[in-house]
């Protein structure tokens, strides 16, 4: 195979599902705009069953983005001041900035160094009298092990929140995310499994009262316009963006496959190359039907920050998910942590980077990839030697 040697590889193309998928994607959103019908309606609604089929959930209800979907199950729950909310520091900001913005507070619980999703062992210390749920995220597309938490839930009466914004089609033990908890969290953000070409997001629960409270607070907390039951606020799920998902959810699961097949080579990659030891491949557990919305890899020695310049140097997309662990943060700091209280947590955010993956990238741009990484691993050599 002769790859082109320069052609840059992008972090993730988002506009290659956009150009496959063109003239479905055009027309649907011309149909929006021509029914009318920008609020709700007939496509949010149609997106919601299908959507719901799809996580093998009873209720589906569609909101503006996953922070929103975060911040509706948690007020759903009558999540608020006085109560605690266990999550792991290493994560996007949201599903902690969400858990404050709710007046309630997060309590941290170090993450597993192979999966780095919360580790389960670690919670039970956690859980006081104010602890009101556990809000595990499934991190890069990797249920976290859920087993151990449903049993600390159960024990201690706390609910289970799912942040599967990363994780649109992932299982645990055969059970699709949208059903590992009481209320599930997903984003349609453009770089997830399932992504629109704006801001969205889903909640799903098998709870019938809980989804008529969900479909209430997204719009103003009204059952009945202009009568409002809860406090709510506008957390709709754009027309448009509906549209455009009901095209794209019947691809998610041969892009899924993609992410899967491109992971299985950059494993196999990784090995042939003799980078095993540079390159810490990701850990798929047994349980866990891994997505790979992201491919993440450890970076050993220290090393992680010098690959990640060398692979942009030549032209390739690599980030970090994520640089400064939450309880590291400045907006947090009243929370009285500091650096060196989760360690595992701060040693991944030193170490960590991810590798361009989306459901199209083509063996050609991975093998560029991993040659780039040998070319780095042999300059370090030379200079260890020298
Ligand atoms: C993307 C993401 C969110 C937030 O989703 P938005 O749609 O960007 O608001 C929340 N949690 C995690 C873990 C995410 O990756």
């Amino acid at each position: 195979m002769t790859a082109d040697r320069t052609a840059p590889v992008p972090l993730c193309d988002i506009q290659a599902q956009y150009r496959g998928l063109q003239d479905a994607i055009d027309a649907a959103v011309l149909r929006v705009v021509r029914s009318g019908q920008a609020i709700l309606g007939p496509e949010v609604s149609s997106f919601e069953q299908e959507a719901a089929a799809y996580c093998q959930a009873a209720h589906a209800i569609g909101c503006a983005s996953g922070t929103d979907a975060l911040l509706l199950a948690l007020h759903a729950l009558d999540i608020g001041p006085g109560d605690e909310v266990i999550i792991p520091p290493f994560t996007f900001f949201a599903t902690a900035g969400t858990v404050v913005r709710a007046g309630a507070t997060p309590v941290f619980v170090d993450v597993d160094p192979h999966t780095f999703n919360i580790d389960p062992e670690q919670i039970e210390a956690k859980v006081t009298a104010r602890t009101r749920a556990i809000m595990p995220v499934h991190l890069f597309g990797q249920c976290a092990d859920m087993d151990p938490i449903w049993d600390v839930a159960d024990k201690h009466g706390l609910y289970v929140i799912e942040d599967a914004a990363q994780s649109f089609g992932s299982e645990y033990n055969g059970k699709r995310c949208g059903t590992l908890g009481v209320i599930s969290c997903f984003s349609f953000y453009p770089s997830k499994n399932l992504g629109t070409l704006g801001d969205a997001g889903m909640v799903t629960t098998n709870n019938a009262a809980i989804a008529r409270k969900l479909a209430a607070l997204r719009v103003h907390g009204s059952e009945t316009k202009y009568y409002h039951k809860y406090l709510g606020w506008n957390a709709r799920l754009d027309a448009v963006q509906a549209a455009i998902l009901r095209v794209k959810l019947p691809h998610v699961e041969k892009w899924i496959e993609g992410r899967q097949a491109a992971a299985a080579r950059y494993d196999a990659l990784i090995e042939s190359s003799k980078l095993s030891k540079l390159l810490h491949r990701p850990t798929a557990r047994d349980y866990a039907r891994h997505t790979y919305n992201q491919y993440v890899v450890r970076v050993s020695g220290g090393q992680r920050d010098g690959l990640m310049k060398h692979l942009k140097n030549e032209n390739i997309g690599c980030d970090i998910y994520y640089p400064l662990c939450l309880h590291q943060q400045e907006c947090l700091s009243n929370l009285g942590h500091r650096t060196g209280d989760f360690p595992v947590s701060e040693d991944a955010a030193r170490a960590v980077l991810a590798l361009p993956m989306f459901p199209e990238i083509t063996e050609a741009q991975q093998k560029r990839v991993i040659d780039a990484c040998a070319a780095f691993a042999r300059s370090q050599q030379r200079l260890a030697a020298a």
